[in-house]
């Protein structure tokens, strides 16, 4: 289990410091604010509460993020079924514009689809044809991706009475008219001066509509807001870590939090982001919030004399009236490895021993399973899901995880599974009540975790407060082989019950796309390799595929126009994997070609054919400088440009590959892009704030030798073939 000695590995420097996500591979063409579709043809999102409630009576509909309240992302839909699923075709696809990352679950009322694409931009759609009624771009300033860890990405909108919602990269909540695309109201739901983003789907429940953000990898402090869906007033905000006691505490949950953390935590931000998951039981009217990582990671900095700092990786139950603090429950006390709780939660009623159980599911980044009383908040069971190696178990009396000693890195660097990336990350679990299974895309794959003694602490928003392991690349091939080797994906079928597989399908490699199970008895999944595959959700044999061209990271949903069930997914590869695991990526990987793709029974249109060939040619210049620069470069790098540009310089085929970059010739232009920000308006930010002249000089040096690197690596291909 404990394999961290046995690879000898400690020097892989797999902590991204990553920032500055912006540059994109070439400019899209500038969409206007509101293209107005044929108003004849246009149709409003008319969703209330009693329709929400009542989702399960009208399977047609995907009318809120998770398709219910419960989330379950589950569709009672069943025309297409394990008997025909093989005579699935293309019905359409719309092209999204963009070559970012696209995470969204598209929303359908009444036979109009509204989804979003990179860059939080806003297209609603004829579900039945594709054809699009409307598109509304927030234009969000492009060198706000140097706030963003993983990407300007976004995973959808909600509806409610004629409005559509949709919160925007730069921390904008906008409401938007239905029909038309307009704007009604916005409001700024962040401090624009720190590192706030928005990526996750609003929802909205009895006429608020409830927003978080996202930046706990650049120090900030983590909060709901709820908004009146009317006209944007705030209703009410919850925080989720304590902030200056000296201040005052907003209320009795952060006094109780804030006696669990240690140190000036509130000087470095706390993290704690609400960035994505969500789920609301209406019966017990409690809103469930997912809570993401401490910043800076590392705890020993954050909160120096331990304690379990919460509310960090916790689930959070809260009344959805006034955002009061009901119960919690924490997956990873003092966290300190990145392991958000922020991922898919999903409320189901099931008997477990004897008793029938109101439950609340997640697989959160720490590799866990688990099962609990969503009433109380009581943790009725938990199991690894994946590879774990920093916990031997939960114990079941105390809630609590039993930690191996090793794993806080505070002695030295440590490899240990989960990695950073998480057992399952955000992308969309389901639950099939039909088989009482959890359908999780996880990723098994370890990170080393390491403490830098020089790491600086540098004001909040400007930099990933990450501390991370700082020291040599080793240049064997064969190590980083056998590192390559211990990344690995799968689809897992879950049983909750039992805590056990019931059976899972290898795939590829991870970051694999969310998940939709449907009353056809099938499971849906597009995989990072680009195919989009219909599994028996009984046995995972796969019975149907289609090759989507590019990487599918976002969730698939189901809907019936005209009396015809559809299957939609939106693909496009991105997100933190993408960005930074280049080196890792399969060598047949494909370019990102960002569309929404909708299937329906007997349909047989055809993807116009693309050019699959992405190769780097590599014609560095001489490398100038020793080898101690090149250790600076390497810090450098990995502080300020991996996050975005890749691991070992290697892109992970979202943006330039560097190594192939003309720039690297001429330490000018070099210069010009780095520091001065000559490439802002493609997405390139200025990083004046964080690198001088020589700075950057030693970066190009870095990326230099990576070229060579490269350039060597390629060749010996080429002869060994
Ligand atoms: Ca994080």
């Amino acid at each position: 289990m404990h394999n961290n000695k046995v690879f000898s590995l400690s020097l892989w420097l797999l902590i991204p410091l990553l920032a500055a996500c912006g540059a994109e591979q070439k400019p899209s063409a500038d969409a206007p604010d509101v293209a107005f579709g044929n108003k004849s043809e246009v149709r409003v999102a008319q969703v209330d509460a009693a329709r929400l409630l009542g989702a399960d009576s009208e399977p047609q509909n995907w009318m809120s993020h998770g398709r219910t309240y419960s989330e379950q992302r589950y569709s009672p839909l069943q025309r297409v079924s394990t008997n025909n699923v093989a005579d699935l075709g293309l019905a359409w696809a719309f092209d999204l514009g963009t070559q970012r990352g696209v995470e969204a679950t598209p929303i359908v009322v009444d036979g109009t689809m509204y989804t979003t694409s990179s860059w939080s931009i806003v297209h609603a759609l004829d579900a039945k044809t594709g054809a699009l009624l409307w598109t509304y771009d927030p234009q969000v300033a492009r060198d706000k991706a140097g706030h963003a860890c993983c990407g300007p990405v976004n995973r959808g909108v909600a509806v409610w009475q004629g409005k559509v919602f949709v919160g925007a990269f730069d921390g904008r909540l906008i409401a938007l008219d239905a029909r038309s695309g307009e704007v009604l109201w916005e409001v700024m739901t962040v401090d624009p001066n720190q590192a706030y983003t928005i990526t996750g789907a609003p929802r909205v429940i009895n006429g608020k509509v409830i927003i978080g953000n996202g930046g706990a990898e650049f120090d900030v402090r983590g909060y709901v807001s709820a908004y009146n869906v009317e006209d944007g007033s705030l209703a009410w905000r919850f925080h989720t870590v304590p902030g200056n006691p000296a201040d005052g505490f907003e209320n009795d949950a952060m006094r109780l939090a804030a006696d669990t953390w240690t140190g000036e935590w509130w000087k470095l931000g706390g993290g704690g982001t609400v960035w994505d998951s969500m789920a609301y039981d209406p019966q017990l009217n409690l809103l469930y919030i997912g809570v993401g990582n401490g910043a800076p990671w590392n705890q020993q900095i954050r909160s120096p004399d331990g304690g379990d700092n919460l509310f960090l990786s916790s689930i959070v139950a809260l009344n959805p009236d006034n955002g009061e603090y009901v119960w919690h429950y924490q997956t990873t006390p003092g966290e300190t490895w990145d392991y958000t709780a922020t991922q898919h939660m999903i409320l189901a009623d099931m008997e477990i021993d004897g008793k029938p159980r109101k439950v609340i599911m997640q697989a959160p980044k720490n590799g866990f399973f688990y099962v609990l009383d969503r009433a109380s908040g009581e943790l009725l069971s938990a199991n690894n899901y994946v590879n774990v190696t920093w916990a031997s178990h939960v114990d079941l009396e105390s809630g609590r995880p039993v930690e191996d000693p090793a794993a806080r890195y505070k002695e030295q660097p440590v490899l240990q599974f989960p990695s950073y990336l998480g057992g399952h990350n955000w992308h969309p679990m389901s639950y099939s009540a039909q088989t009482g299974l959890v359908y999780v895309p996880v990723n098994d794959m370890p990170a080393v975790y390491g403490h830098d003694a020089g790491f600086e602490h540098r004001p909040a928003g400007t930099n990933m407060g990450i501390d991370g392991i700082v020291g040599s690349l080793p240049d064997d091939e064969s190590e980083r082989r056998a590192f390559g080797a211990l990344i690995k994906g799968r689809l897992l079928a879950w049983d909750p019950k039992k805590q056990s597989a019931a059976w899972s399908v290898e795939q590829a490699g991870p970051w694999n796309g969310g998940v939709l199970s449907t009353a056809g008895g099938l499971v849906f999944q597009g995989s990072a390799s680009g195919k989009f595959i219909a599994y028996n959700a009984a046995s995972g044999e796969s019975l149907w595929e289609f090759p989507a061209q590019t990487g599918i990271v976002a969730a698939p949903i189901s809907y019936e126009v005209d009396g015809e069930q559809y299957i939609s997914v939106s693909v496009g590869w991105g997100g933190a994997f993408a960005m930074v695991f280049g080196e890792y990526v399969q060598a047949e990987s494909l370019p990102n070609v960002s569309r929404v793709l909708t299937f329906k029974l007997g349909a047989g249109n055809q993807l116009p054919p693309v050019d699959w060939k992405r190769t780097v040619v590599f014609s560095p210049p001489e490398l100038t400088a020793d080898e101690q620069e090149l250790v600076q470069g390497f810090r450098l790098y990995q502080d300020t440009c991996m996050g975005c540009h890749g691991l070992n310089a290697v892109s992970g085929l979202l943006l330039p590959d560097l190594r192939g970059s003309g720039f690297l010739h001429d330490s000018a232009a070099w210069r010009a892009v780095v520091v001065e920000g000559r490439l802002k308006e493609r997405g390139m930010p200025q990083m004046d704030y964080l690198l001088n002249d020589s700075q950057a000089e030693l970066i190009r040096q870095y990326v230099i030798q990576q070229a060579w690197r490269g350039k060597k690596l390629q060749e010996q291909r080429a002869n060994d073939s």
